[in-house]
């Protein structure tokens, strides 16, 4: 779990994707294949001129939730290596199957790639497709294959199924009905098509090997019987194609030659080439016809990334929704204050591999912090607040009620970026934990005698704290030492060993600040013997009100700062309404890795 750090403009490094790539290109392997412009079957495509695209590649969500980190991995990958290879990335819904597909997620999953800064337009062309759109060709496919002696109907019950596939030790043993004539397979399978078949009677499978040391490809089902309206086709099929049949299919008809997945679809690969193999030999798809390449899939600490595991966690209301700040979908993350940028950067960094492993969280947030370190305008908040009163402050400027202007940069490396304001005056809040009665060891901020300074305004001399009856300092006494304003001359020769924030109590705004932690308390939390949901992290999430200097009150939803000592923040995009005086932040990250410490 190493954290690579560093110049994030550094040339990207190699993988071995980029690898293949590459030799593809070198060697011209599909220089030559023409494309129509629309997906399509070989004589389509070869209408076509030769294609614009140097590679093809595709995004595959099954629209049945929000997408997650792990998907932002995928996209980044997959629009990434297209657009730096002079390729195309295909938008691709994988909805074959007639169930629990929504709209809602179609749009969802279409806004998060979009706002990861990825587009499915280029050529003239809006590439984005849905599988659905292919069942027709599918059906073709699948009779080829009958017509050719290359698939039979199967009727055994699935308990039969099941025991004849063998298992690693076994090989398998043939079906009685791998014997049927062609014509016998063709009219069952119409019959199948036609809906004279019920549910689980019968399949169509591949006849390729039932003793194949791969059980995937002991004759896999190519279609079953499903009687389920589809959202896309309504009730014109009540058969659908299995996942392993339709994949390679749509990556043929899309004329996409790099066909990245996770691993666990490796065992898959001979199918997917047996497949193509079969219907470029009969014409059907274009050739030379797409590859498979596996990677290892996101495995990141303290989330679960399972849709259907981030769909309980939504609908039974440990969280307050898909975007709720501690989930790790794209919009929780966006919420939270992550950027586009950030996830990019995370994706080049963690890299692509052929091996599982787990990804530190902090990998995430470490990448997040070097995206808003340049470009976050600094702020000061004060979270934990008490009142701070200065004794001598209307003798030295002529009334209680005077204010002194003090001002900051907006970024410290960037003098261009403008001065922020905010008011100095007799009484200011600051940190709770920034006074001690006695201080302990190594401890140099407000103690009685001790002088510090606030940051930006002026040097003060504790003089001590009032409590109320239950010992709770209610205010922090000071005097200010003349003289000291930063930024005047001759301000720094009272010296200090310590420098506190604070926001004015006379322009301080009110807030409500989020303090979000991890979600779960423990790094695997969907790997043990325990239920995930007793890992909750009770802790994850902590409302208090704060104040947080004039600066803050207009910004707007999205935008990031620095809250100097505490991390950064983000205007909560849902609740925070700066016009209406509702200020609301989200902690997006500490200033350093904290955890556990
Ligand atoms: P989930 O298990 O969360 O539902 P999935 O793999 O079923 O995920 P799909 O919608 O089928 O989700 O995935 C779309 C694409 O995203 C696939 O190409 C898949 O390989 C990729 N993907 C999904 N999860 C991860 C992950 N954790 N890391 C990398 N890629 C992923
Ligand atoms: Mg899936």
């Amino acid at each position: 779990m190493t954290t690579p750090t560093g110049d994030k403009d550094a040339a990207k490094p190699s993988n071995f994707l980029r690898q293949i790539i590459e030799r593809d290109l070198e060697q011209g392997i599909y220089s030559q294949r023409h494309w129509a412009g629309i997906p399509g079957d070989a004589a389509t495509q070869q209408s076509g001129p030769l294609d614009p695209a140097r590679i093809r590649t595709r995004f595959p969500p099954e629209p049945n939730g929000y997408l997650h980190v792990g998907h932002a991995k995928s996209i980044c990958l997959n629009f990434g290596l297209a657009n730096e290879y002079g390729g195309v990335c295909h938008m691709r819904f994988d909805d074959t199957n007639p169930e629990k597909e929504e709209m809602e997620y179609v749009e969802g999953i279409k806004d998060a790639v979009r706002w990861l800064g990825f587009s499915w337009d280029a050529h003239g062309t809006s590439h984005l497709y849905q599988a659905s759109d292919y069942f027709d060709f599918m059906y073709r496919a699948a009779e080829y294959l009958v017509e050719a002696g290359l698939a039979y109907v199967d009727e055994q019950t699935p308990e039969q199924m099941r025991a004849n596939r063998g298992d690693f030790s076994r090989p398998g043993t043939d079906s009685p009905f791998r014997s049927r004539s062609i014509d016998e397979n063709r009219n069952r399978f119409r019959e199948m098509r036609d809906g004279k078949l019920a549910d689980g009677a019968a399949v169509l499978r591949a006849k390729i090997d039932m003793a194949s040391p791969n059980i995937n490809m002991r004759d896999p089902a190519l279609y079953r019987i499903k009687h389920a309206e589809h959202h896309n086709t309504g009730n014109t099929w009540c058969i659908y194609p299995m996942y392993t049949f339709a994949h390679p299919i749509e990556d043929a008809l899309e004329n996409i030659t790099h066909s990245l997945c996770t691993l666990e679809f490796e065992d898959q690969r001979p199918f997917y080439d047996w497949l193509l193999d079969r219907l470029a030999e009969g014409g059907l798809v274009n050739k030379p016809h797409p590859r498979q390449y596996e990677f290892a899939r996101l495995n990141l600490t303290y989330v679960v990334t399972s849709k259907r595991k981030l769909k309980q966690l939504v609908d039974e209301k440990h969280v307050s929704g898909w975007d709720d700040p501690r989930l790790p979908t794209i919009v929780g993350l966006r919420r939270r204050g992550y950027t586009p940028e950030s996830l990019q950067l995370f994706a080049e960094r963690i890299g692509v591999t052929k091996a599982d492993s787990w990804i530190d969280y902090s990998t995430l947030e470490i990448a997040l912090r070097d995206d808003l370190d340049p470009k976050a305008a600094r702020a000061m908040a004060v979270l934990d607040p008490v009142k701070l009163v200065i004794e001598n402050w209307g003798e030295l400027m002529g009334g209680d009620d005077q204010l002194d202007p003090c001002s900051a940069p907006v970024h410290p490396h960037d003098e261009s970026r403008g001065r922020r304001s905010f008011m100095f005056g007799k009484e200011l809040w600051i940190e709770r934990t920034d006074y001690e009665e006695t201080p302990p060891k190594g401890f140099f901020r407000l103690f009685p005698g001790n002088k510090v300074r606030l940051k930006y305004g002026h040097v003060i001399e504790c003089v001590g704290a009032d409590r109320d009856a239950q010992g709770t300092v209610v205010q922090v006494r000071a005097r200010l030492v003349p003289d000291t304003k930063s930024g005047t001359p001759g301000a720094d020769k009272v010296k200090v060993k310590g420098t506190i924030t604070w926001v004015g109590v006379a322009d301080g705004l009110k807030a409500e600040v989020r303090l979000y932690d991890r979600l779960f308390a423990v790094a695997q939390p969907d790997t043990g013997e325990k239920d995930f949901l007793e890992e909750l992290n009770p802790d994850s999430l902590k409302v208090v009100t704060a104040y947080v200097e004039p600066s803050l009150g207009s910004s707007q939803g999205d935008e990031k700062f620095q809250f100097e000592r505490h991390g950064y923040f983000v205007a909560d995009r849902k609740d925070h309404d700066s016009t209406a005086g509702k200020v609301v932040f989200n902690r997006v990250t500490g200033l350093k890795d904290s955890w556990g410490k």
